[in-house]
């Protein structure tokens, strides 16, 4: 089945004076439930298809309730810059308009996909699925648990944990008290997203990130407790589920 997106489905995709317009279009359906542009070459639509049937079981069934269309850019990154990205309207009360679409740079297809694929799904998760309660009770949970020596799962999250700990330590005398505890809260809430959707990526792939290239600190079975009980996400590694 094809199902052709157009403006009035995907308004979002008129922003950034018309930058996302190539997300537009004729989309085919896959027996997996999520839609992917026809024009993706076989052995590539199959790899996107093996890897969303392996990301855990509530983010695919998220991204089926949302008819999430995917493609593959022609660059190593994608049009934002990424090796993946997620767009969306996330502010939309209708499933419909919501209209989630991941794209993939050249470079999450070498090895990265299934990784990749589980991290922007958690973003679909925290911002559609999540409560503001919930995502509070993980933050405040997150944040007390990490201390300044510590070492987040990934580099990428690493660097936006270190970016926040810069923004508290220092003193910003460019803005008033109420301007920096909102400055503080983006820098916390950056962190916190981008920190929950590499570590889901970790405990669902254990080669993930690839061995030698990182060391954190970050206790994952610790970690994957209080994603299950703030977020309601139970996230099993594929080791243990093909054992
Ligand atoms: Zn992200």
């Amino acid at each position: 089945m094809i199902k052709t997106l157009t403006l009035n489905d995907r308004p979002w995709a008129a922003g950034a004076k018309n930058k996302y317009r190539c997300f537009l279009g004729q989309y085919q359906r896959y027996d997996c439930g999520i839609f992917l542009d026809p024009f993706i070459r076989r052995d590539d639509a199959q790899s996107i298809v093996t890897a969303f049937l392996n990301v855990p079981q509530q983010l695919s069934g998220l991204a089926k309730e949302h008819e999430l269309t995917v493609s593959i850019s022609g660059s190593q990154w994608t049009l934002s810059n990424n090796s993946s990205t997620i767009y969306a309207d996330w502010f939309h009360a209708v499933k419909r308009f919501v209209s989630p679409h991941v794209e993939f740079g050249r470079r999450s297809m070498q090895g990265l996909l299934l990784p990749h694929f589980t991290h922007e799904l958690c973003h679909l998760y925290w911002r559609t699925h999540l409560t503001r309660a919930s995502r509070q009770a993980y933050t405040e949970s997150l944040r007390k648990s990490m201390s300044a020596l510590d070492v987040d799962v990934t580099e990428y999250c690493h660097s936006l944990f270190v970016d926040y700990l810069r923004y508290v330590s220092t003193v910003d005398l460019t803005r008033t008290e109420v301007q920096r505890k909102l400055v503080a809260l983006q820098y916390l809430e950056s962190w916190v997203e981008e920190s929950f959707c590499e570590t889901v990526a970790c405990l669902r792939v254990p080669s993930y990130p690839p061995p030698g290239k990182w060391r954190s600190t970050v206790a994952l079975a610790t970690r994957r407790q209080q994603i299950a009980k703030h977020t309601g996400l139970n996230v099993d590694s594929l080791e243990i589920l093909s054992a």
